[in-house]
This record gives structure tokens, sequence and C-alpha cells, in this order.
């Protein structure tokens, strides 16, 4: 039987030789460890493994594996869509939201940011490959979204997050991932305090052309708990 702590390691290797690869140093990639379809147990043996940045897609994921890890200093990341009803109950609980994908939802971030006396990291989702069924921001609308997000004081933007094109190959991704990075790369009069350093872009199947390509987050569930028991 495989087990997590084999798949981690096997997973950081790749990440560290795709930076040296691309001429970057390992550390400048994390991985946030995917548990969206493991359990809470699993994901207690990724912490017991070293690897303590977990994300999840749906907020009510999020609360039920932090009430279940509450004894772990866990950072969780949300990667998927945020209702905004669903703001208030997550916002104590999250290291960093990959998935902000609209002005109405930042400023829901900012009031219950600015009630709660905090600032609150986030990147912003673009929908780079233009799918029709994907959330996010297109390319096209990113500098008027940035200059009226000027206005949210309570959030720090830091990056910006896509997924590559549901339908591409691996060539596709590739040139998905590219385009974040030219995008982030050409998107000038930021906010104050705004900044774009950070890439979350690469999932199991592609996050070594993502690393290639610039990626500081790559966020991995399958390839992590390929062979291990669900439960
Ligand atoms: C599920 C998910 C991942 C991880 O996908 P794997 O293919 O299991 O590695 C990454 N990012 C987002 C937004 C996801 O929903």
């Amino acid at each position: 039987m495989p087990r997590i702590a084999d798949n981690l390691a096997r997973i950081r290797d790749r990440i560290a030789a795709a930076a040296e690869r691309s001429g970057r140093e390992p550390e400048s990639v994390k991985l946030v460890a995917v548990t969206k379809s493991a359990s809470a147990r699993a994901a207690r043996e990724l912490a017991a493994a070293g690897c303590f940045d977990l994300g999840e897609g749906r907020p009510q994921d999020l609360w039920s594996k932090q009430a279940a890890l509450a004894d772990l200093p866990i950072r969780w990341h949300l990667i998927g869509h945020l209702q905004r009803n669903k703001v208030e109950r997550t916002l104590p609980l999250v290291f960093l939201i990959h998935s902000v994908d609209s002005l109405r939802l930042m400023q829901a971030i900012d009031a219950a940011a600015e009630s709660l006396g905090r600032q609150v990291p986030v990147l912003l989702e673009v929908n780079i490959s233009g799918d029709a069924a994907k959330h996010g921001f297109s390319p096209q609308e990113m500098p008027e979204r940035l200059a009226e997000a000027a206005e949210c004081r309570h959030v720090q933007i830091r990056g910006l997050m896509a997924m590559a094109g549901l339908e591409g190959d691996a060539t596709s991704a590739r040139r998905d991932f590219r385009n974040l990075r030219e995008l982030r790369d050409r998107l000038g009069g930021l906010p104050e305090g705004a900044r774009l350093d950070e890439l979350s872009m690469g999932m199991s199947g592609d996050f070594e052309a993502a690393i290639e390509e610039g990626a500081t987050f790559v966020r991995i569930g399958s390839a992590l708990f390929e062979g291990i028991d669900a439960g």
C-alpha cells in the first residue's frame, strides 16, 4: 500500500525538479494539498508528514475539516467559489482565499474583514481559458476591476489564480498558464498595497508546466492520494 508520506515526498521532488529546470528556487513554489476528496484522517496524515497548507474547494467542507483538525496548525486555503453569505463564517478560518471572482464578493470580504479588524489576503481568480462554465474575471476586465478594488481597504490583493481549460491538452494548459503570467506582468496601476507576486496555478495533471511558467502556488489533490484508501 502506498503511504501518503511517500506520495507527498514524490510530489515534492517533482516540484523541486520543475523549479530547478526553470532556474527557480524550489522554495519559491508552495504546495497546497487539496483535501476535497480525502477524509479528515487522510488530511491528518498529510500534516503528520509535514504538509500544513491544505486546500478545500467548498466553504462548508473547509469548515468541517477545519473543525476536525483544529488541534493542528493548518493553514487553510479556499480554492473554490465563495458565496457571499458564507464569507463571515469562512474568514476567521482561512489563511488565503485563492478564488475571489467578483467585485461584489471582494466588497463582502472587505466589510467582514473590517468588522473583524483584520486585513484579508486574497488572490483574484481569472478565467484565463474563457470556458463558459468557469468562475473568474475575464482578462479584459482586470484593469477596471483592480481600479475598483482600491476601495476595499481591508482586502490585500496578493496575486492571481487560474485553472487550465477543461477541454485542453498539455499544450493548451501551458499556454493558459503563460497567459496568466503575462497578464500579471502587464497589469500596472495597482491599488495602493496590492501586489501580484503570487500565481496560483497547476493541479495534479499539469503542475510541472505551471511551475515552468511561473506558479508560486500549486494546488494538488488526486496525485497525493493515489492508491490511498479513501476512508
Ligand atoms: C480539485 C481542485 C484542485 C486539485 O485537483 P487535482 O487534479 O485533484 O490535483 C486544484 N484546484 C482547484 C480549484 C480544484 O477545484
